[in-house]
Protein backbone atom coordinates (compact mmCIF):
# COMPACT_ATOMS: atom_id res chain seq x y z
CA UNK A 1 0.00 0.00 0.00
CA UNK A 2 2.01 2.85 -1.37
CA UNK A 3 1.50 6.15 0.15
CA UNK A 4 1.05 9.52 -1.53
CA UNK A 5 4.82 10.34 -1.02
CA UNK A 6 6.04 6.74 -1.41
CA UNK A 7 6.18 5.37 1.94
CA UNK A 8 4.75 1.84 2.16
CA UNK A 9 2.12 2.10 4.76
CA UNK A 10 1.58 -1.42 5.24
CA UNK A 11 5.32 -1.97 6.50
CA UNK A 12 4.41 1.21 9.27
CA UNK A 13 4.66 0.32 12.63
CA UNK A 14 1.79 2.49 13.37
CA UNK A 15 -0.25 0.57 10.85
CA UNK A 16 0.78 -2.69 11.78
CA UNK A 17 0.11 -1.70 15.96
CA UNK A 18 -3.97 -0.93 14.45
CA UNK A 19 -3.95 -3.97 12.61
CA UNK A 20 -2.94 -5.60 15.59
CA UNK A 21 -4.33 -3.64 18.29
CA UNK A 22 -0.94 -3.76 19.79
CA UNK A 23 -0.90 -1.11 22.82
CA UNK A 24 2.35 -2.28 23.92
CA UNK A 25 4.08 -1.27 20.43
CA UNK A 26 2.47 1.57 20.62
CA UNK A 27 4.04 2.50 23.69
CA UNK A 28 7.21 1.79 22.13
CA UNK A 29 6.58 3.85 18.74
CA UNK A 30 5.15 6.98 20.32
CA UNK A 31 8.33 6.90 22.42
CA UNK A 32 10.78 6.79 18.94
CA UNK A 33 8.58 8.95 17.04
CA UNK A 34 8.78 11.78 20.04
CA UNK A 35 11.99 11.78 19.50
CA UNK A 36 12.23 11.51 15.95
CA UNK A 37 9.87 14.34 15.31
CA UNK A 38 11.14 15.99 18.35
CA UNK A 39 6.72 16.38 19.55
CA UNK A 40 4.86 15.00 22.63
CA UNK A 41 3.33 11.82 20.49
CA UNK A 42 1.18 9.58 22.71
CA UNK A 43 -0.15 5.95 22.72
CA UNK A 44 -3.43 6.75 21.66
CA UNK A 45 -2.34 8.65 18.51
CA UNK A 46 -0.92 5.69 17.30
CA UNK A 47 -3.75 4.75 15.09
CA UNK A 48 -3.46 4.54 11.00
CA UNK A 49 -5.59 2.39 8.68
CA UNK A 50 -2.88 4.26 6.17
CA UNK A 51 -2.52 7.66 3.90
CA UNK A 52 -4.90 6.76 1.45
CA UNK A 53 -7.76 4.89 3.90
CA UNK A 54 -11.14 6.50 4.59
CA UNK A 55 -10.27 5.52 8.61
CA UNK A 56 -7.98 6.98 11.00
CA UNK A 57 -4.71 8.37 10.38
CA UNK A 58 -1.81 9.36 12.41
CA UNK A 59 -2.08 12.80 12.44
CA UNK A 60 1.17 13.87 11.40
CA UNK A 61 0.37 12.13 7.85
CA UNK A 62 -3.23 13.29 7.67
CA UNK A 63 -1.57 16.99 7.79
CA UNK A 64 1.36 15.81 5.79
CA UNK A 65 1.88 18.68 2.99
CA UNK A 66 2.76 15.84 0.39
CA UNK A 67 -0.77 14.38 1.24
CA UNK A 68 -2.26 17.14 0.39
CA UNK A 69 -1.05 18.37 -2.76
CA UNK A 70 -1.47 15.01 -4.30
CA UNK A 71 -5.07 15.29 -3.50
CA UNK A 72 -5.17 18.67 -4.81
CA UNK A 73 -3.77 17.41 -8.18
CA UNK A 74 -5.18 14.34 -8.61
CA UNK A 75 -2.55 11.81 -8.66
CA UNK A 76 -2.59 8.45 -7.16
CA UNK A 77 1.44 9.48 -5.78
CA UNK A 78 3.96 11.99 -6.43
CA UNK A 79 5.53 9.42 -9.54
CA UNK A 80 2.54 10.88 -11.08
CA UNK A 81 3.01 14.52 -11.01
CA UNK A 82 4.43 16.80 -13.79
CA UNK A 83 6.79 18.56 -11.02
CA UNK A 84 8.45 15.39 -9.89
CA UNK A 85 10.79 16.06 -8.18
CA UNK A 86 9.84 19.23 -6.40
CA UNK A 87 11.48 21.01 -3.63
CA UNK A 88 8.92 19.78 -1.03
CA UNK A 89 9.58 16.48 -2.14
CA UNK A 90 13.54 16.21 -2.54
CA UNK A 91 13.29 17.18 1.16
CA UNK A 92 11.11 14.52 2.21
CA UNK A 93 13.39 11.91 0.25
CA UNK A 94 16.15 12.89 2.20
CA UNK A 95 14.69 12.02 5.29
CA UNK A 96 12.89 8.99 3.40
CA UNK A 97 15.16 7.92 0.94
CA UNK A 98 12.90 4.60 1.16
CA UNK A 99 10.01 6.70 -0.08
CA UNK A 100 12.33 7.59 -3.40
CA UNK A 101 13.55 4.67 -4.71
CA UNK A 102 9.73 3.37 -4.29
CA UNK A 103 8.47 6.42 -6.48
CA UNK A 104 11.17 6.21 -8.61
CA UNK A 105 10.31 2.59 -9.66
CA UNK A 106 7.00 4.02 -9.93
CA UNK A 107 7.99 6.29 -12.27
CA UNK A 108 9.52 3.80 -14.31
CA UNK A 109 6.84 1.85 -14.86
CA UNK A 110 5.14 4.74 -16.82
S1 LIG B 1 -0.26 7.19 6.68
FE1 LIG B 1 -0.26 5.90 8.50
S2 LIG B 1 0.41 3.90 7.81
FE2 LIG B 1 1.03 5.39 6.26
S3 LIG B 1 3.11 6.01 6.81
FE3 LIG B 1 1.68 7.46 7.78
S4 LIG B 1 1.36 6.63 9.85
FE4 LIG B 1 2.20 5.00 8.61
S1 LIG C 1 4.26 19.04 -6.49
FE1 LIG C 1 5.73 17.76 -5.36
S2 LIG C 1 4.62 17.13 -3.51
FE2 LIG C 1 3.10 17.87 -4.96
S3 LIG C 1 2.41 16.02 -6.04
FE3 LIG C 1 4.07 16.95 -7.26
S4 LIG C 1 5.94 15.93 -6.63
FE4 LIG C 1 4.38 15.53 -5.05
Amino acid sequence: MIAYCGLNCSRCDAYIATREENDSMREVIAGKWSKMYRADINPAQINCDGCKSDGMKFFYCDMCEIRQCCLSKNVDNCAGCDSYICDILAAFIKLAPEAGKALAILRSEK
